[in-house]
């Protein structure tokens, strides 16, 4: 079994602009990717909640002239359990659904949620379960529009996140296995890395992948250009570049039929076609390799 593979759009590097939207694309499609996953904030298509209706059919135009598939990224922030804003989370949530259906993409990732309150002393296990049954909502819209909502494992691990997924128990809403925050957490933390991976494979229907050496956190690195020497942070490496043990991974996910989605740091876009035709092609290796030696053995 094939899985398709894509290349990220990143927020931060196009920021608004559509004609580098545009030349990104170019570029993903030139390197022989399947798939693109489109972040929502980064087109601007969201205003204080609102889906701009022009502004996504502008973006669609742009998607349709490419031989592509389309994934779509909520805005990084977007926390259903921060609540000093929790009014507009859910909103932007579901135009983030809205978006994703008008340009014909089934999955919408969305980082999982991380408490912030505004000193009303929520706490954590009730932060879970306002998330659950937020997420049971949202679903549901998701459900009527065609989308799948995956949740991306960052501050936990993902034995976490199946049971939440779990409890919320809707078809449309799945995980995102980002296996680079896994590693990250799992070496620092001292938890098992690929046993979790077994365990929440029924429930994952997307994938990110990219490299790091499993130090620092899954967020807030110091600068790229510090944290690049030092191997430290999530840094968003071309697979094989750090040492996650990406064959074990891709054994353990035999059987997965859906899409791998390299997170490359933007830096390796503008590296141009074939760098990314050459991190594509290693992945596409890797993935092939281990699939056939699981079915050997
Ligand atoms: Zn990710």
């Amino acid at each position: 079994m094939e899985n398709k593979i894509g290349l990220n759009i990143h927020s931060g590097r196009i920021d608004g602009d559509l004609k580098l939207l545009k030349r990104d694309l170019e570029t993903i499609q030139q390197a022989g990717a399947d798939v693109a996953e489109i972040p929502v904030h980064g087109v601007d298509a969201i205003v204080n909640g609102h889906l701009r209706k022009s502004r996504t059919q502008k973006v669609r135009n742009i998607l349709r002239d490419f031989d592509l598939e389309y994934t779509v990224h909520a805005p990084d922030r977007l926390n259903l359990v921060d609540f000093e804003y929790p009014e507009i989370q859910r909103k932007v949530f579901a135009a983030s659904i809205r978006f994703a259906a008008e340009i014909g993409a089934k999955i919408l990732v969305y980082h999982q949620g991380r408490l912030k309150t505004n000193g009303q002393g929520v706490t954590e296990d009730e932060a879970r379960e306002i998330e659950i049954d937020e997420l049971t909502d949202l679903g549901h819209l998701a459900e009527q529009e065609g989308v799948t909502i995956c949740v991306e494992n960052i501050h936990s691990g993902l034995v976490h996140l199946v049971k939440m997924i779990k409890a919320v128990g809707e078809d449309s809403v799945k995980i995102c296995s980002d296996f680079a925050h896994s590693y990250i957490n799992a070496c620092t933390l001292g938890y098992d890395f690929l046993r979790p991976i077994q365990m929440a494979k029924p429930f994952i229907r997307h994938v990110h992948v990219n490299d790091n050496f499993g130090k620092g956190k899954p967020e807030s690195a110091p600068p790229y250009i510090e944290a690049m020497p030092m191997g430290i942070g999530d840094l968003h490496l071309p697979v094989g570049w750090g040492t996650i043990p990406y064959k074990e991974v891709f054994e353990a996910m035999t059987g997965y039929s859906g899409i791998y989605i390299l997170e490359l740091q933007e830096r390796f876009v503008e590296d141009g076609p074939a760098m990314l035709k050459e991190a594509l092609g290693d992945l596409r290796e890797l993935i092939a390799q281990a699939q056939s030696e699981k079915k050997e053995a």
